[in-house]
């Protein structure tokens, strides 16, 4: 059962899960003044970009960092930065894979040491964990957060006092699950780490259930809530009359989506492919909205990525807001992200 939508949310915004990038010297990113232009009419009041977890593989991932600076510096307050995936994220997971030198280790540290004393950052991100294929053509990213580098970084970033943007997929496309290692891992990083601020990234990809008990377990961890797919919904449109439907489990499948996108359909979504909020995790919402902030895994640069797809985006998170209460939705879209970002 999904929720209706009572009313749209037309109140101030805070989008904390943008990406701006520039993929390969044959892709021109949008300039400054349009991406800018986008946020603004679209009532975001207060945005944080950061590179994806796969930002390192590409050669141009420093021209993302200047570009997400430009836009920072250009915006007057209303854009803040997270920094390391690009130098980070791939590192680990090549660390990993491939073993490293504490000199590599040193080096990445140090970066990150610098970049968070800088006072350009108001975080890490988005750095992954596990990152599989979701679509013809995505790299992945696989290593275990018990992994002592990225243990390393963790504790690195806490002693910063800043927040970690964190992005674990618990379950693969062959539907192998990494719920043990994901979840031990936050276990393992709050134990030796109790004052770790992290954003889980699309609320964890995970259940309603599961989302609480982690919420409830963890008092320094929030979830951003991702209302439409990564590639802006282009694709979920194609679906024609989307059923969504409970299995023998209890668990919601959203059937029409499932066929058009088998490599997602193990990962959980508050939200289903028409933008309806599922009933748990509206419930889950209401009970806890000082948890939650919107984080629309926007993709300014990305290559077939027209930066209007954000208007679309935003609409649609305004819709889902609505159905709400007035309370939570102004928590959820604005109040918590300024509390945390602005007045910390
Ligand atoms: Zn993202």
């Amino acid at each position: 059962m999904q929720v209706g939508v009572k009313s749209i949310y037309a109140g101030p915004m805070a989008d904390v899960h943008i990406h701006v990038m520039r993929r390969g010297p044959e892709h021109s990113p949008p300039g400054i003044d349009e991406i800018l232009g986008v946020i603004r009419r679209s009532g975001i009041e207060f945005a944080v970009v950061m590179p994806t977890p796969n930002d390192g593989r590409w050669s141009t991932h420093e021209e993302g960092v200047r570009l997400r600076n430009e836009l920072a510096e250009a915006s007057r307050g209303i854009v803040a930065q997270f920094c390391g995936s690009n130098y980070l994220t791939y590192w680990m997971h090549r660390a990993y894979h491939e073993g490293y030198t504490g000199r590599g280790l040193d080096a990445i540290l140090k970066r990150l040491a610098d970049d968070m004393s800088c006072g350009k950052y108001a975080g890490v991100g988005e750095i992954g964990l596990y990152h599989f294929k979701k679509r013809p053509g995505q790299n992945i990213i696989m290593y275990p957060p018990s992994f002592e580098p990225f243990l390393e970084m963790v504790r690195l970033v806490v002693s910063q006092k800043m927040w970690l943007t964190l992005h674990a997929e618990p379950v693969d496309e062959d539907g192998r699950s990494y719920e043990k290692e994901i979840f031990g891992g936050l276990e393992l990083m709050y134990r030796h780490n109790p004052d770790l601020k992290i954003i889980l990234a699309h609320t964890g990809m995970t259940t309603a259930r599961k989302a609480r008990e982690l919420l409830k377990k963890y008092p320094g961890m929030m979830m951003d809530v991702v209302m439409e797919n990564e590639m802006g919904g282009s694709q979920e449109r194609k679906c024609k009359n989307p059923v969504v439907a409970i299995n023998a489990d209890g668990e919601r499948y959203d059937w029409e989506y499932q066929k058009a996108h088998s490599a997602r359909k193990n990962l959980k979504k508050a939200v289903n492919s028409r933008g309806k909020l599922y009933e748990d995790w509206s419930q889950l919402f209401t009970e806890i909205p000082e948890r939650f902030l919107v984080g629309t895994d926007a993709r300014f640069g990305h290559p077939g990525w027209d930066v209007k797809i954000y208007f679309g985006l935003i609409r649609r998170v305004r819709r889902i807001l609505g159905a709400l209460d007035a309370k939570a939705a102004q928590l959820i879209a604005y109040e918590n992200a300024q509390k945390i970002f602005k007045h910390p």
